[in-house]
């Protein structure tokens, strides 16, 4: 009973995407609906044999209707499907992020899905056997679940193997299986990886010889979150989000996919110099992009207005924003993203003087769109599309509503933006000042129901992966690097990856060192020889 409760209204995510299937029609696919139903039942029930020992079932089954239950819910609100990345989401979020998804409906869902079927569980008296006879019952229960899977997979053969193959996202669906599974693969994930060491990245690092007339660099990385390329009017969006930006000289690419699709998976990859591919298959962890900066002598400042960076900055200073508490900027333990510049130059001042004659780079990972509650991402000055969608259950807005709160993010990311440009121009007297500003992955905001963002790369659509990526430098910076912004212009929709942005920041940083590849940096034929 347990089994076909969560087979059944557990799965009710999966069945809802299996009924809008083209492909499920009329008698054939009721058939293989019903198939389907008996091979996720059977798969259960043979799993839960392995469990039935007296007082054991009752809390494993109960685990059982949570999983399912909690599953079911973001399946369902979000769109979301649950896979080793997502699961890695969840071990590092921290409470405030954890809160911003509580509300109500989620209490619904779990009361029916888990207290429901819990409370019965554990009002039926369960019998106790002998050890003997329990085994026997369980290996029977086992066999006959496992040949019943068997019986029906060959039934609906054809039309399993096929929609399986064309619709990989239903996979990620089955409830609670999917948890299981993913857990599994994350705790798997150590074991295949060597975790004890950290490799030494780009130790031969040196800043490229200046001449007399430079001046030191001044460099504001800014990473951002859940930016999507397609809503920054720079980009073409049909809505001017971005007034400021589009009043100084910067250059704004609109063909960089992003490595992956959440923040845990995106940024360590970004600072990495493997690239998407050879990160997500090192058998070794590296030191990051940070690291190769801080080796070139440079002084490195890392703010974080998010839930921090990753492991990417670990060892350089950092300043947290969550310790703040700023009047105006801050409240309720969160600050918008322009809490980073307040105070800036006094911890620049701190680091160390002969890194900071060298150079100065400075990282500002932001808050920037992160979702569901855009609304809280905005002070009430910037909120200038409306209505927005003032709640966090994002599918109780209409889209329009759902859009104008995001608008609203990327209104005010473009505030920020321009300001930190203001705080470079102060700076431009003794320093050669540079920004690049690119977003770990994007979002999706109700298209097809899809909500947030983190679908397994392969699945995602695209406005979870296109990022924007935004260059802004000085005319000092431009003289003495011989960079052209004119001549990055050009490149407005060349195909670009995250793969790039190791080699490009060090690229306009001016660093070599072995481990540079020329041809991933989108800066090198831009470069005029000095
Ligand atoms: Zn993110």
């Amino acid at each position: 009973m347990g089994s076909l409760w969560l087979a059944s209204a557990g799965n009710y995510a999966l069945w809802q995407q299996v009924h809008q299937l083209p492909e499920v029609n009329g008698l054939r696919g009721l058939a293989f609906t019903l198939g389907f139903g008996l091979i996720i039942t059977c798969a259960l029930t043979s799993l839960l044999s392995l469990f039935n020992w007296g007082k054991l079932l009752k809390p494993v089954l109960t685990v059982f209707f949570f999983s399912a239950a909690s599953g079911a819910y973001f399946m369902m609100s979000y769109g979301i499907v649950i896979d080793s990345t997502m699961i890695t989401n969840v071990i590092q979020t921290d409470t405030k992020e954890a809160l911003d998804l509580f509300n109500w409906r989620m209490l619904v869902s779990f009361a029916i899905l888990g207290l429901l079927p819990a409370w019965v569980l554990w009002k039926t008296p369960l019998k106790s056997l002998r050890v003997g006879q329990q085994l026997l019952g369980n290996a029977l229960m086992a066999v006959l679940s496992i040949g019943i899977l068997l019986a029906s997979l060959l039934a609906v053969f054809q039309d399993f193997s096929s929609i399986m193959r064309n619709h990989t996202q239903l996979r990620y669906l089955i409830n609670p299986l999917n948890s299981y599974y993913a857990i599994g693969m994350v705790a798997a994930k150590p074991f295949q990886r060597d975790n004890k060491t950290l490799l030494p990245v780009g130790q031969d690092a040196k800043l490229v010889t200046a001449k007399a007339t430079d001046k030191p660099p001044l460099i504001l990385l800014v990473l951002g979150e859940t930016a999507r390329m397609g809503n920054f009017g720079l980009n073409g969006y049909d809505r001017n989000t971005t007034p400021e930006l589009s009043k100084e000289n910067t250059v704004s690419l609109r063909g960089v996919m992003s490595c992956g699709t959440s923040t845990a998976t995106s940024v360590p990859c970004m600072f990495s110099h493997l690239g998407k591919e050879d990160f997500e298959s090192r058998k070794n962890n590296y030191e990051s992009l940070i690291d190769v900066l801080h080796h070139a002598g440079l002084a490195l400042l890392w703010i974080d207005n998010q839930s921090g960076c990753k492991g990417v900055c670990e060892r350089v200073p950092q300043a947290l924003t969550k310790e703040l508490k700023h009047p105006s900027f801050c409240k309720g333990g969160e600050c918008f993203d322009e809490i980073m510049l307040h105070q800036l130059d006094e911890r620049i001042q701190a680091l160390p003087a002969e890194r900071r004659a060298k150079g100065v780079v400075v990282v500002m990972h932001q808050m920037g769109s992160h979702g569901p509650a855009y609304y809280k991402r905005v002070p009430d000055n910037f909120k200038k599309f409306q209505p927005e969608c003032k709640s966090n259950a994002l599918q109780e807005c209409s889209r329009e509503q759902v859009v104008n709160s995001f608008d609203n993010t990327i209104l005010y990311t473009d505030h920020f933006l321009s300001q930190a440009i203001q705080w470079l121009k102060k700076s431009n007297a003794t320093h050669a000042t540079a920004m690049l500003y690119v977003s770990d992955h994007g979002e999706s905001l109700g298209e097809n129901n899809l909500y947030l963002h983190g679908l397994p790369y392969r699945v995602a659509p695209d406005v979870q992966k296109r990022v924007p990526w935004i260059s802004w430098w000085s005319q000092q910076f431009e003289t003495q690097t011989g960079l052209s912004s004119a001549c990055l212009k050009k490149k407005t929709n060349a195909p670009l990856t995250h793969d790039n942005y190791f080699h490009s920041v060090l690229g306009m940083v001016g660093v070599s060192t072995e481990v540079y590849q020329a041809k991933l940096d989108v800066h090198a034929d831009c470069r005029t020889p000095s």
